[in-house]
């Protein structure tokens, strides 16, 4: 488990949406992705984030119906040679919550969150929604590359195509 450190606590306490008080009905909470919010989560390939979250939060007798939308871009390592490559975040997601004793409805593909809960934490959610939506390959493209990288880029590209069946596996799905 994670160490829950004071500091990364603090910081993911902006995430979380206290919902009992509000009238049922549309909300709308806006929210600031940067380069912090992704390190509370361990994650250090995101060397940079300027991403604004747009929560639609309607608030229904029975449930709870939030659409995340996100804009804006991160940076990461690309993948061939290492330098900061922009990675735009354009998506949309819709998020169903009903309460329960149960954590997950597989079947029903609903969050369920206890009775008489009083605020909805949305910032793991945020994150597995962006992890999601960010491309598997990461890179510039061919002509943006750094130089200097390229020879051992070739080579290492070589040796993937080698030691990874599990690309080959994918192809013919
Ligand atoms: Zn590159």
């Amino acid at each position: 488990m994670r160490p829950l450190k004071r500091s990364i606590l603090k910081y993911l306490k902006q995430f979380v949406i206290p919902f009992s008080g509000l009238p049922e009905g549309e909300h709308w909470f806006d929210f600031k992705i940067e380069k912090e919010f992704f390190e509370c989560f361990e994650n250090t390939d995101i060397l940079e984030a300027d991403v604004l979250l747009r929560v639609q939060f309607i608030k229904r007798s029975t449930m709870l119906e939030l659409e995340f939308g996100f804009s804006g871009s991160v940076k990461s390592e690309c993948d061939r040679c290492l330098g900061p490559v922009n990675l735009p975040l354009e998506c949309d997601e819709k998020i169903f919550v009903k309460f329960g004793n149960e954590t997950y409805d597989e079947a029903a593909e609903v969050l369920v969150i206890p009775f008489g809960e009083s605020e909805m934490d949305i910032g793991s959610i945020a994150y597995e929604i962006i992890y999601v939506a960010l491309p598997m390959k990461r890179a510039h493209l061919d002509s943006e590359c750094y130089e200097d990288v390229e020879e051992y880029i070739s080579i290492e590209e070589e040796k993937e195509d080698k030691i990874d069946p599990r690309w080959e596996q994918l192809k013919n799905l």
